[in-house]
């Protein structure tokens, strides 16, 4: 029988390129995103993401594989509340929302896609991931938006939401689930063109150059969390791994 796997973000960039990989496979998907995919929901929404979290329960109709988070913004986007909408309120509500069905099908995992950005030594102790840690959602977006820092709205939804995947894959773990983080670099898609493109960031990213010399491509983030969602990953749970050309352990090598 074959796999059974859920896609957020499935519109656009590595999502696309993910769900074409999986289909490719032999799996089946169901691709979630505003448009351009299966189904249709906004994630920066509560009832959204229920409809989204709904559809997904519908479609698995007892047996879920695979759970892919990639519906995410960009540091440019504004208001900056709502990159934390989508990027970390968005994903963990199909975190919460698909537990049960995961649990219930043998060998299932989840990888959520994070960002290199949640590992900046300045996002460590910020205050403002303890009003994530709490699900304040009001919280949240008040404080961004009165910072109005579209790159901390971004590392710290980057963050907190990696903190969440490390802390669920304890119980989640114990019921047989894996889920694991994965943490890009630049890689080429439309987010990453509008961050070059935008007036206020746009220099930063663009010198913002990786050891390997290079963007990376969508297909190599698609191999990756195809290893992961695979019995070859049966033992990998609870980490985030790089897919970055070497660039956290230029800006951090002695932390790891
Ligand atoms: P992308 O823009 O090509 O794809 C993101 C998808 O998320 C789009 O299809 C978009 O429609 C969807 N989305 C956005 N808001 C949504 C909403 N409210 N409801 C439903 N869907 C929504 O970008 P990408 O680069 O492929 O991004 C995938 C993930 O990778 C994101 O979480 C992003 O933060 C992360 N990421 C990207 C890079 C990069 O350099 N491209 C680096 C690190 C992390």
């Amino acid at each position: 029988m074959s796999r059974k796997i859920v896609i957020t973000g499935a519109g656009s960039g590595m999502g696309a390129a993910i769900a074409q990989m999986l289909k490719a496979n032999g799996d089946q998907v169901f691709g979630i995103d505003l448009k351009n995919s299966d189904f249709s929901a906004d994630l920066s929404t509560p009832e959204g993401r229920q409809k989204g979290v709904d559809a997904s329960i519908a479609w698995a109709n007892g047996q879920l594989d695979g759970l892919v988070l990639c519906a995410g913004l960009g540091s440019s986007v504004n208001p900056p509340s709502l990159i934390a909408k989508v990027n970390y309120f968005g994903a963990t509500a199909f975190i919460d929302g698909l537990f049960d069905v995961l649990s219930k099908t043998k060998n299932s995992s989840a990888v959520v896609i994070s960002s290199v950005a949640a590992a900046q030594p300045d996002m460590i102790n910020l205050p403002i991931l303890e009003e994530y840690a709490k699900h304040d959602e009001a919280k949240v977006c008040q404080l961004l938006d009165a910072q109005n820092i579209g790159h901390l709205a971004y590392a710290s939804s980057k963050n907190a939401l990696t903190r969440y995947v490390r802390s669920k894959s304890i119980p989640w773990g114990r019921a047989g689930v894996r889920i694991n983080a994965v943490a890009p670099g630049a890689i080429q898609t439309p987010l990453l063109q509008a961050g070059m493109d935008d007036p206020k960031y746009g220099e930063a990213i663009r010198k913002f150059v990786p050891p390997l010399g290079r963007v990376g491509e969508v297909d190599e983030v698609a191999k990756l969390v195809k290893f992961l969602l695979s019995s070859d990953a049966g033992y990998i749970s609870g980490t985030m791994l790089f897919i970055d050309g070497g660039m956290d352990a230029m800006i951090r090598p002695n932390s790891f």
